[in-house]
């Protein structure tokens, strides 16, 4: 089903996602209402543990609602049944001896478990078993959803232009003109060779979005994805972001602390203990209201200085009409 201009393209009815921990129930989300359209640019704040990531997550069909609905273009969202119980395993302190052993070094781990994960082949990535409900939750996020994390989470072995195509490969197709195009919209044209270690923390970030926007995603999350950057860069991130999703006319939903950057949103929701408790327009909102009522203001100003200019010159005629009149009643008198 298409969506029309303005329709809602995504609509959370009555969620709840609920967690027992320790036979106590926490609440992340206690009964979502939200409808978000397409093409707007929401950004969600509220304190830490309210409920923001949970509802990304939600969103993203990463994880499922305990109940209630959720529409993503009018159609039912993919959903399977939350765990209800986490096993407990136990950890055992190794002899700091064997400690090398069982805890090498991280590059080593990722050779030894990463690596074959590449390595194997695309048809046989794709028909390894899963939960066919997990399997429709993954889908569905390759469809529709790109994430952007606050860690960027590029890989270091691989250079700008090799992380956006991991990304299309993993979402099922090589497209390097798409990804140059990408690369391009966030301002790192001639930066696709470099490696991550060789490119800025906003940098990153960006290339950390255009492997998000690789597969052109019709919802784009982004989750503290500035928290790691100061504040310029950070702004600088944002604007180029947005101006993406404009172009390409994306619906994003991104969590931020950062109060400054409500301006670059359409729309601003603040979540607390699991509820949406505001929701207004954001700063481009904000923005046209403000425009809005500048040319308004302006109107009033010039139609004043008209009516003065007019009342002026009216005066002004009727001075000088005056002084013509006595000038030639002096003649006539003369
Ligand atoms: P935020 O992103 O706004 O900081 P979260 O969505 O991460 O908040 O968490 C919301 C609440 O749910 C918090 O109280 C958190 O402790 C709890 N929570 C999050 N994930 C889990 C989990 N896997 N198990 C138990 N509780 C969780
Ligand atoms: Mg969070």
């Amino acid at each position: 089903m298409a969506v029309s201009n303005g329709a809602a393209l995504l609509s959370l009815k009555g969620v709840h996602r609920h967690y027992v921990t320790g036979g106590v129930v926490v609440r992340a989300l206690d009964g979502i209402d939200l409808e978000v359209r397409e093409g707007e640019v929401v950004m969600l704040q509220g304190p830490s543990g309210s409920g923001k990531t949970t509802l990304l997550n939600v969103i993203s069909a990463l994880d499922s609602p305990t109940s209630g609905a959720y529409y993503f273009d009018g159609e039912l969202v993919p959903s399977a049944p939350v765990e209800k119980k986490r096993k407990r395993i136990s950890i055992p302190t190794p002899h700091p001896a064997l400690r090398l052993l069982t805890w090498p070094p991280e590059a080593i781990l990722n050779f030894f478990l990463l690596r074959p994960i590449f390595m194997i082949p695309h048809y046989l990535r794709y028909t390894l078993p899963r939960s066919t409900k997990l399997e429709k939750m993954t889908d569905f996020r390759r469809d529709n959803v790109g994430y952007v994390f606050q860690f960027f989470n590029l890989l270091g072995d691989l250079t700008a232009l090799e992380n956006v195509m991991l990304a299309q490969e993993i979402h099922g197709g090589r497209d390097k003109e798409r990804a140059l195009r990408v690369l391009n919209m966030v301002g790192l044209a001639g930066m696709e060779d470099r490696f991550p270690s060789e490119l800025s923390g906003g940098e990153q970030q960006r290339v950390a979005i255009a492997r998000s926007l690789a597969k052109s995603p019709r919802l784009l999350l982004g989750d503290e994805l500035t928290g790691n950057l100061d504040s310029e860069t950070t702004a600088q991130v944002m604007k180029v972001l947005v101006k993406v999703c404009r172009k390409e006319r994306i619906t994003a939903i991104i969590v931020t602390h950062d109060v400054s950057l409500t301006k670059y949103a359409t729309r601003v929701i603040q979540m607390d203990s699991g509820k949406l408790v505001g929701d207004e327009p954001g700063g481009r909102a904000a923005l046209h209201a403000t425009m809005d009522t500048a040319e308004a203001v302006a109107e009033a100003a010039v139609g004043v200085v008209e009516k003065a200019a007019k009342s002026v010159g009216g005066l002004i005629a009727g001075a000088v009409s005056n002084m013509l009149e006595t000038e030639s009643e002096d003649e006539e008198e003369a």
